[in-house]
């Protein structure tokens, strides 16, 4: 099978070090399988995303020497195929509507007999109830039933696992997915949310390998769940370490002096900043 990785960031700031790392690791991947390497535009927040950082991922990856195909898949074109795909869900009874605030969700995870930390879970609201929310115009946000997953999953359910690359071999790491409660898949503002637009296009992009942080280690457990319910075929994944600042901390999009920008202004060239790559 061809191998086809990605690099996926978000227009919510500046590109850094961290980043160049990344989308170099899954070009060399690409490059070394003779695959295909994509270059993906993940614009759903449209609160947070501005075009002066889109206009800078294309400018700062082609400085640092990187190519990939075109056309360029930007998620915020895509939002349709996203609400069709939830509205699948729903008639398969897999996600409800949620009308809880973030105060409420807070209060109910530091219920005393709340057992797993962290991990919400619920259940549509009484047919009137809802009907009433609707009516008075209430947001609300699209929750996956983990009740309904396991449901429609049976002993697959607690047994799913992803494969991760690891140390030159592969392992089966559990999914863990009880972990994540009833997560999100629309949100109110947008409609949709990363896990659900990520996992549909890397699915529908044929996205193989997908490279990333290990901050999104966990994440992975969850896409697998989504896998399962559309009935795709999941990717093989691999996580890489995370690029640290001088205070030890990870590198964050606000963290100016570590932008590819900046260290261009500065008179770096690419080959200095891939010599500060692990
Ligand atoms: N847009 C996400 C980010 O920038 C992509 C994460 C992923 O690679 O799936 O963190």
């Amino acid at each position: 099978m061809e191998t086809i990785t990605r690099f996926a960031p978000s227009p919510t700031g500046y590109l850094h070090l961290g980043h160049a790392y990344s989308a170099l690791i899954n070009l060399d991947r690409a490059q070394a399988a003779n695959g295909r390497f994509l270059l993906r535009i993940e614009d759903i927040d449209q609160t947070r995303c501005r075009p002066e950082y889109d206009a800078a991922i294309f400018e700062d990856l082609a400085w640092l020497g990187l190519t990939w195909e075109e056309p360029v898949v930007r998620q915020s074109e895509r939002m349709a195929m996203y609400e069709t795909r939830l509205a699948d869900l729903q008639s398969r009874g897999l996600i409800y509507r949620c009308f809880k605030t973030r105060k409420d969700i807070e209060n109910a995870l530091s219920a005393p007999h709340n057992s797993l930390a962290g991990a919400f879970r619920s259940a549509p609201l009484a047919a009137l109830e809802e009907r009433d929310n609707l009516a008075d115009g209430k947001p609300y946000a699209w929750r996956l039933s983990l009740t309904e997953a396991a449901q429609t999953l049976g002993n697959a359910y607690s047994t799913l696992t992803f494969t991760e690359e690891k140390d030159g071999g592969r392992v089966e790491t559990p999914a863990d997915v009880d972990r994540f409660g009833d997560v999100v898949l629309g949100r109110k503002d947008s409609g949709t949310s990363y896990h659900l637009s990520s996992v549909l296009d890397d699915a529908e992009q044929g996205v193989t390998h997908i490279i990333r942080g290990e901050d999104l280690r966990e994440a992975a457990g969850l896409h697998t769940l989504l896998y399962a319910l559309f009935d795709l075929a999941p990717p093989l994944y691999r996580h890489h370490a995370l690029i640290t600042g001088e205070d030890g901390k990870r590198l964050a999009k606000r963290d100016q002096a570590a932008t590819l920008r900046a260290m261009r202004e500065g008179g770096l060239t690419p080959d200095d900043v891939k010599g500060q790559l692990p």
